[in-house]
């Protein structure tokens, strides 16, 4: 991307008649945009790109107001109204799409209350957005049926946040090829680059939850219409939600400080900054942990932090989810007892670990693995 100047069954049955929840990881080797473009075909809504709706009294190159305010504690409030039909297991699917902005960067969805400019979630024909904040009630269209996954609903928000598509970089040409010939005329202009985009410098990315997939307006069957470069076997286009670059560009867009990394796949480890040396003082990072369609189980490894009652200098803390306002799995821990291990109740899990500005120890290193989410009876005992 880049910019311009509980109860799991009811949740489940929730979402069965329309789309799947979008509490779970997309199993389905099909792409973010394409989810988007299926429902989009039948939109009425005029659209650039397949999913942005056009400005009409500034084009996007001059777009320099478009960011949302920042506090001045930090922290960019864009405050929010959904749909009044959406059904409970909408909103929480909306509400988790929500929090790992919260958790990675500084953007904190809110509330409205009375503030002027904000977004209007609401379940309009498909998923589409506008680019950057327009001012006044601005809609970002969730539709129940077919819009209701994690990624989509990032890809939207990040639209309002102020970010286009990633293949349209001014530096796309390095890192993709576009195959004009699998591109109808009516869809090319979708294809177009924008050269004064500013790409924050940091580098492209194939696994945005910004790019499209690589199939993306064919008009032949099995002929991809972006192809990566050199290796073309590269995989594009995003399943599970915002990707570790895309934190960075909204990080560094808003001037957020923030010490955050995505952990995808089914297994891998963390450990804390400079181990097995000591960390430093006053950090504030946390860890999301994203695995497919399993339960994340952690196990600490070593642990070694400055001792303090009730752990209010240096500690670790684990949510059972993908936010700190979700339910805690580890309360403050911090000395040098090696932590049980961790089972969450789903495939996302936080590591929040903090640090004041008085010692240091060595830290802390963890594995963590995902684990089938059946539980088998025994017919012994
Ligand atoms: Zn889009």
């Amino acid at each position: 991307m880049y910019i311009f100047s509980g109860n799991e069954k009811v949740i489940l049955l929730c979402f069965c008649t329309e789309s799947p929840s979008p509490t779970e990881t997309d199993e389905e080797d099909e792409d973010i945009f394409n989810k988007i473009l299926k429902v989009n075909k039948d939109s009425s809504q005029f659209l650039q790109e397949g999913d942005i709706v056009p400005r009409r009294s500034r084009s996007a190159i001059n777009c320099r107001h478009c960011n949302w305010p920042q506090s001045s504690d930090g922290i960019v409030r864009i405050p929010y109204e959904l749909d009044p039909t959406y059904e409970e297991g909408h909103v929480k699917g909306i509400h988790e799409a929500m929090a790992e902005f919260e958790a990675l960067t500084c953007i904190n969805f809110v509330k409205r209350k009375t503030e002027r400019d904000y977004l209007s979630i609401r379940s309009a024909d498909g998923c589409w957005s506008n680019y950057g904040k327009v001012g006044g009630g601005q809609t970002v269209s969730v539709m129940k049926a077919g819009c209701m996954w994690k990624g989509v609903i990032q890809h939207e928000l990040e639209h309002a946040l102020g970010f286009l598509h990633e293949h349209s970089r001014s530096d796309r040409d390095k890192h993709v090829k576009i195959m004009w010939e699998y591109i109808s005329p009516a869809d090319r202009p979708d294809f177009r680059k924008f050269e004064n985009s500013n790409n924050l410098d940091l580098p492209y990315d194939y696994s945005s939850v910004m790019h499209y997939g690589p199939y993306t307006f064919t008009n032949t069957t099995g002929k991809a219409t972006i192809v990566p470069i050199p290796d073309g076997s590269v995989h594009i286009g995003q399943r599970q939600g915002m990707s570790n670059l895309d934190v960075a560009k909204i990080n560094k867009l808003y001037n957020c400080s923030r010490c955050s990394t995505i952990l995808d796949g089914p297994s891998g480890s963390l450990r804390s900054a400079n181990y097995p040396r000591n960390y430093s003082d006053n950090t504030n990072c946390v860890w999301l942990i994203r695995t497919r369609g399993k339960k994340v189980s952690l196990h600490f490894q070593a642990f070694q932090l400055q001792k303090t009652t009730s752990c209010q200098g240096d500690y670790v803390k684990v949510y059972d989810g993908s936010s700190k306002s979700s339910p805690v799995l580890l309360d403050k821990t911090c000395g040098s007892k090696i932590p049980n291990g961790i089972v969450a109740s789903s495939n996302l899990m936080l590591v929040e670990f903090i640090t004041d500005g008085a010692h240091t120890a060595s830290g802390f290193q963890a594995i963590f693995t995902a684990v089938r989410t059946q539980r088998r009876f025994s017919i012994h005992n």
